[in-house]
């Protein structure tokens, strides 16, 4: 399975930032062996996917709406992403959960959205920093995946620790690897054998220096990647290290 690179801008990014991060990916992504993703803000998303087009790289949104349309100001739905030039769209990111206090059952609701509007939902799940000394890192993942993944989840899986997003942190390889290896079998078990074909991306601090490690672990599909992604030379760096 062909690794995917997405890259997470959050809150960042006007016009001129956008050419100047879309326009070198654009060249630099010639040859890669991964596939690459660009998520703007989604003010962006019809001018990145202009530039973006016919160059294989992906673009997608950072969060929708559950209901396809209605009396929401201020919300943008699944379709309106996918109008816009996405194909993608990041759902249940820790900061979303911790900001608007997106549940498991609000996850799963957009989840099914996204779907339904032919976009490849990437779910996030990780535990905090509480959680890993307490130990209980899998129950919690575990709880989010039951809770946030419909039945018959065809997507992308992102583990996220929260300690790790954008702290320079990142868990040991043992510790990712065993992450991976437990949400591989969380899906496995729910979804049989399709669970086994799907991505499980790693997010948290990957920057070039570390991602060929965390890219050659067992069951790491790839990487979610926020800070790093808004220069696109350490974003072609990380993709470099990612597996075909
Ligand atoms: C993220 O927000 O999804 C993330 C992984 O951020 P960073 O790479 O900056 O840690």
């Amino acid at each position: 399975m062909r690794q995917l690179i997405a890259g997470n801008w959050k809150m960042n990014g006007l016009t001129e930032q956008a050419a100047g991060i879309a326009g070198p990916l654009r060249h630099g992504a010639e040859g890669l062996g991964c596939d690459l993703l660009v998520c703007p803000p989604a003010t962006l998303i019809a001018r990145v996917a202009d530039i973006l087009a016919g160059s294989g790289i992906a673009v997608g949104g950072q969060d929708c709406h559950a209901k396809a349309s209605g009396a929401h100001t201020g919300d943008i739905s699944a379709a309106m992403l996918r109008d816009a030039g996405a194909s993608h769209v990041i759902l249940g990111h820790s900061e979303r959960r911790a900001d608007h206090g997106e549940s498991d059952a609000v996850v799963q609701a957009k989840t099914l959205a996204a779907i339904a509007a032919g976009l490849t939902p990437i779910v996030c799940v990780g535990e905090t920093e509480a959680d890993r000394v307490a130990g209980r890192q899998n129950a919690v993942v575990g709880a989010q995946l039951a809770g946030s993944l419909p039945d018959g989840f065809a997507g992308v899986v992102a583990y996220e620790p929260v300690w790790a997003i954008g702290t320079g942190r990142t868990p040991t390889e043992a510790d990712v690897a065993d992450m991976h290896a437990f949400i591989r079998g969380v899906l496995a078990a729910r979804l049989g054998p399709a669970g086994s074909g799907l991505r499980i991306l790693y997010g948290g601090s990957v920057k070039p220096s570390n991602a060929a490690a965390l890219m050659g672990l067992p069951d790491v599909g790839g990487a979610l990647v926020g800070g790093a992604s808004l220069n696109a030379e350490d974003f072609l760096g990380i993709a470099r290290a990612a597996r075909a």
